[in-house]
């Protein structure tokens, strides 16, 4: 997709579609205010009907001969979020076609606001077969140029993301081919474009990675792609094999694999990202990469099988995020590991009361076999801490249903001890579109992971099950580093379109682990 700035009258601009981002009409006035909070009334009468209007778009209005005007009484458009109007001009603006989208109140429009006007504005376009898109880009407080227009590329790049080569007939390619992103003044923002195009492309390979079927996205096909991913951006990729965990004791995630085995071995891949000059400091990225989860001999019933394709959401979240990470450069050193396995339901499939010898030492007694995202990723938690000692470690995974429970679907749930962690987390993914809710690493539950014959059980009871993952989890940090987990099974995956996404997967902490890696 072409994707420029442009500047000058955006309404002399030649489109297909030509959108803008409105306030609310003032209360009770949809219809009859002309002017909002004292605004000078326009030079030009903007309707022979005197209808409202939403400010700055007077001009186009009276280009219309009122036709806007008179469309948004008719159509009873109030500009309320979500909302949309759309009218064809007749040839009396350069643009074919005209779009309000309704984004709340212009002035406190932060960057996802822009985001999701962008997308709706994309998805509206495809909706018209239109090929040429112009999205007026709001400005002024609270978000700086630069920041809107990357908001805005990303929101249309995001919007026209397809999954659809599987699909042999209706295969659908987004009609947009082409973006102006229209400011006021000029300013040089290729820096901001750039930044859009690597987090965008970043989501979509998690987007992509997520909807794979299991069949075709094995580990091995997990690090594979990884190691195609960071030749074209330029990180380092190693991978370790299953004589490679066994090598390095890691028992946990071969207890797992075992069952996959040989058909699906387990794949432990490692990236590497470091900057061309001394890192300011160095972030590691741990991802459980469950190309899918039968629940193991505690197999899950069909309804609870039927979407365990996305349990490597968490992987996907770090191969994308360090995509985007090596194409923008920070001064930070990151490195990524995604555990890449398959819990099956084979003969050499791990029993409920095995006890299991962690990489670290620690035995563990095991009580369900489906939780295994726990197992595969304490043992990576223990080899990233111990290889790459970094100054914080961040686990993503889909890792209990019981942080749906809590949050719902679309929120991910926060564990860490680092107060001002947790606040960055929640307040950059909001920035971001994306929804963190801190819980507690609550001591107090640790008792429900005591065995009697083992270091500790690895599940505990029903009450606080994404809290006693989180302390399973902590037992093999040791507080050697600083540390957060995030639990995104719900997020992960949507079950509907949404203004920038599509169903299925979300492509959910990309945009935050690069805003939290690269802050601006
Ligand atoms: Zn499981």
């Amino acid at each position: 997709m072409k994707l420029a700035v442009v500047s000058g009258a955006p309404e002399a601009r030649a489109a297909d579609l030509l959108a803008y981002a409105v306030s609310p009409a003032p209360k009770g006035d949809a219809n009859k205010a002309q002017t909002n909070k004292g605004a000078k009334p326009p030079a030009k009468k903007s309707s022979s009907k005197g209808g409202w209007v939403p400010e700055g778009l007077q001009v186009v209005d009276a280009a219309l001969g009122g036709l806007l005007a008179e469309t948004i009484a008719a159509e009873g458009f109030a500009g309320s979020p979500g909302q949309t109007l759309s009218l064809h001009t007749h040839g009396k603006l350069a643009a074919t076609r005209l779009l309000l989208v309704g984004v709340g109140d212009l002035e406190s429009l932060g960057p996802d606001g822009i985001r999701r006007y962008a997308g709706t504005a994309t998805k509206v376009a495809e909706r018209h077969k239109a090929a040429r898109l112009t999205l007026v880009i709001p400005e002024g407080e609270p978000v700086r140029l630069e920041v809107a227009v990357q908001a805005a590329a990303e929101g249309a790049q995001l919007a026209r993301y397809r999954f659809s080569k599987y699909l042999t007939k209706d295969s659908t390619t987004s009609t947009v081919t082409s973006v102006e992103l229209a400011i006021k003044g000029r300013a040089k923002l290729d820096q901001a474009l750039a930044r859009a195009a690597a987090v965008s492309d970043g989501v979509a390979l998690a987007r992509d990675l997520v909807n794979e079927p299991p069949a075709t996205l094995t580990p091995v096909e997990f690090a594979k792609r990884a190691e195609a991913a960071g030749k074209a951006s330029g990180f380092k990729v190693s991978i370790t094999d299953e004589q490679g965990l066994a090598r390095e004791k890691m028992g946990l995630m071969l207890a797992v694999a075992k069952a996959a085995m040989p058909y699906t071995p387990p794949r432990l891949v490692r990236l590497e990202y470091s900057p061309r000059g001394k890192a300011k400091k160095h972030i590691c990225l741990v991802g459980k990469g469950l190309t899918f989860d039968s629940g193991g001999l505690d197999i899950k019933p069909a309804d609870g099988m039927l979407d365990m394709k996305v349990d490597m959401s968490g992987a996907a979240a770090v191969l994308g995020a360090m995509v985007a990470i090596a194409r923008i450069k920070p001064d930070v050193k990151v490195t990524g590991y995604l555990g890449c396995v398959e819990n099956g339901i084979g003969g050499n499939a791990y029993h409920p009361g095995d006890i299991l010898t962690s990489r670290k030492g620690l035995t563990v007694e095991i009580n369900n076999t489906d939780a295994e995202g726990r197992l595969v990723l304490a043992d990576c938690i223990d080899y990233a801490i111990t290889k790459d000692k970094p100054d914080l470690l961040i686990d993503l995974a889909t890792l209990t249903g019981a942080c749906m429970i809590a949050l719902g679907p679309t929120t991910a749930g926060v564990f860490t001890e680092d107060d001002a962690l947790a606040a960055d987390i929640r307040t950059i993914g909001a920035r971001q579109g994306e929804d963190f809710w801190r819980l507690p690493l609550n001591d107090d539950l640790k008792g429900q992971l005591k065995s009697p014959i083992a270091d500790t059980k690895n599940t505990g009871t029903r009450m606080g099950g994404a809290i006693t993952a989180a302390l399973f989890l902590k037992m093999f940090v040791d507080g050697r580093v600083p540390w957060a987990h995030i639990d995104l099974a719900g997020p992960a995956t949507s079950d509907k379109d949404t203004d920038y996404g599509t169903r299925g997967g979300t492509g959910f902490a990309v945009r935050t682990l690069v805003g939290l890696i690269d802050p601006r």
